[in-house]
């Protein structure tokens, strides 16, 4: 029409097509998860705004995502009848790349083109991906709200370009025609399609439909629709009616993963503060694990309805790599996030998934293989949980995991583990800080444990000893660092037995020597070989206390 415009991609949506047609060619059928995907999430968006206008309903009430296809002409069409874009939007989101987890993508990539495949697993990789099997992707939509005559075309085959122009859209919603490459026209076959629906889209919660030949009593060429998934949220279903599969393949929807979780917890509360959740623990940390404003937090659902994702108010920061959904229909269905962040009921929800998740975490840990995962990759950020959550330290403090003076691998030791070993008669917890294992594994402090076959932790890393500052007691034990003031262990008054009054000229010079350096010299019983060591008084920071103060500026 007079008003089509033609428009060149930022110069990363150029890169990112690039980077995906190359890399994820082995995986190509992940494009009709991402834009079924985008479908549904339409279809979500829909509802939620039918709250404010119930007409937009009134015509076409049931959201649904249809596939067809057209083998002369080559082409898979996926289309909704769920919020639709206006021009405006149209040019917005399919034109710059100023969204979610494509920038977010664009911003970590290493420019190592095998790292950063393995970097794409970690995304939702959208739309563009489409042009993993499109040479030509056609979009026609409109706003749910606006007129036939406000409807919009854009067009682009991936190559740096794409147009856009008014059209007339009879009907609510979206609709993308896939002209498949040569290589990809074998996704025109609806058994093909079928299955790949099944694998990776059958948790959707609307209907997604194909129309197949009809059965044999029709004419020749009828078709008739056939609904390809389950179309009910998973989480609404009872726990024991659903497979290992269905939990994983959810849970690859959404966290858009392509590996399986570690485990997961499927829970219905009843009574007055009814909800659902569904959580679970991804195999690996994101790569931004550690950034303030990476995404974190469950997928909120209210009567059914989707209200947003990345609602974080229902777990605490410890614990923002969980992934999954909480259902809470007794919530108002216009809240908000500043209304939740102070909701009594969402407090309660969280200080209930709060347990929960640790309970989860602690059943993990009786599968040594995946806890040992589990731990490398979140064992940091759950140690900050001994500092932010007091209501649930001992609980936390029973996942931690740690290298010993008795047991070097990293990770090997818990501390009822370290218990069960000790035995009752000296309730103490020795741990020992150090820049590194091999450091904290060779230090003259541990001489005198290892003579008399006491274990100690070994911790090197840096939140170590912000932890530890938390860490005082676990189950009637207390933790003692053995680089500090006196170790009272068991059998001391055996090495008191040598006469004081021989060490003191050897004291005193010392003393003098290193004058200004240290605070006292004494003499030990720690050590075995090592004929000196420096010890922290018993109320003094530590070295890596101390330089996280100073590159804080303090
Ligand atoms: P993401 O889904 O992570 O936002 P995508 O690349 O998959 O990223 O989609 C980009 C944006 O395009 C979406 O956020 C949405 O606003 C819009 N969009 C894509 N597909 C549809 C659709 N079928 N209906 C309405 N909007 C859509
Ligand atoms: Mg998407």
């Amino acid at each position: 029409s007079s008003d089509r415009e033609t428009r060149g991609f930022q110069a990363e949506v150029s890169r990112l097509l690039h980077l995906m047609i190359h890399s994820l060619y082995s995986n190509r059928e992940i494009f009709l998860r991402e834009l079924v995907s985008n479908a549904s999430d339409a279809c979500d968006k829909l509802r939620f705004a039918a709250l404010d206008h119930p007409e937009w309903l009134e015509e076409d009430p049931e959201p649904a995502i249809d596939l067809a296809v057209d083998a002369d002409a080559g082409t898979l069409t996926i289309s909704d009848n769920g919020i639709g874009m206006n021009r405006e939007e149209v040019v917005e989101n399919l034109g710059t790349i100023a969204r979610s987890g494509t920038e977010k993508f664009l911003a970590s990539l290493t420019g190592d083109q095998k790292k950063d495949a393995q970097l794409i697993g970690q995304f939702g990789v959208g739309f563009y991906s489409a042009f993993i099997v499109a040479d030509k992707v056609t979009v026609e939509s409109r706003r749910a709200g606006d007129s036939a005559e406000q409807g919009v075309r854009w067009e682009s085959d991936g190559q740096g370009e794409f147009s856009v122009e008014t059209l007339t859209v009879p009907h609510r919603g979206t609709r993308i025609t896939l002209h498949l490459r040569d290589d990809a026209k074998d996704f025109v076959d609806t058994g093909k399609l079928r299955n790949i629906v099944r694998q990776y889209s059958d948790h959707v919660a609307f209907p997604i439909r194909m129309a197949v030949p009809a059965g044999d009593e029709k004419e020749e060429g009828a078709t008739e629709l056939e609904t390809l998934n389950s179309a009910i949220a998973l989480w609404q279903r009872p726990r024991q009616e659903i497979s290992d599969d269905e939990y994983q393949s959810f849970y690859r929807h959404v966290s858009h993963d392509f590996q399986d979780p570690l485990t997961w917890s499927h829970n219905r509360v009843e009574g007055n503060l009814e909800y659902t959740s569904l959580l679970y623990v991804p195999p690996r940390a994101p790569f931004d694990l550690y950034h303030r404003e990476a995404s974190r937090g469950l997928k909120l659902y209210v009567q059914r309805v989707f209200i947003m994702d990345d609602a974080e108010q229902f777990l605490p920061l410890y614990l923002r790599f969980i992934k999954g959904v909480v259902d809470a229909p007794g919530l108002p269905l216009n809240v908000s996030r500043e209304l939740l962040q102070d909701y009594g009921p969402v407090r309660k929800i969280r200080a209930a998934l709060t347990k929960r998740v640790l309970q989860m975490l602690r059943k993990l840990s009786g599968d040594q293989e995946a806890y040992a995962t589990f731990w490398q990759q979140f064992g940091q950020v759950l140690k900050e949980g001994i500092g932010e959550d007091g209501d649930n330290r001992e609980a936390i403090a029973g996942l931690l995991r740690f290298a010993s003076s008795t047991s070097p691998t990293p990770g090997s030791v818990g501390l009822d583990d370290y218990i069960e070993r000790a035995g009752e008669e000296n309730k103490r917890i020795y741990y020992l800080l150090g820049d590194s294992l091999s450091a904290a594994q060779n230090s003259p402090h541990l001489e005198v444990f290892r003579k008399k076959g006491v274990e100690v932790l070994l911790l090197a890393e840096r939140v170590d000893e912000w932890m530890m500052g938390f860490l005082t007691e676990y189950k009637g034990y207390t933790l003692v660092n053995a680089a500090r003031g006196e170790l009272d262990m068991p059998g001391d008054e055996d090495d008191k037995a040598e006469d004081p009054q021989q060490d003191a000229p050897v004291l005193g010079r010392l003393g003098d020597v290193l004058n200004e350096q240290v605070e006292a010299v004494r003499a030990t019983a720690r050590l075995v070989e090592s004929p000196a060591c420096l010890v922290l008084g018993a109320d003094e920071l530590g070295p890596q206390m101390r330089m996280m103060l100073e590159a804080a500026g303090q």
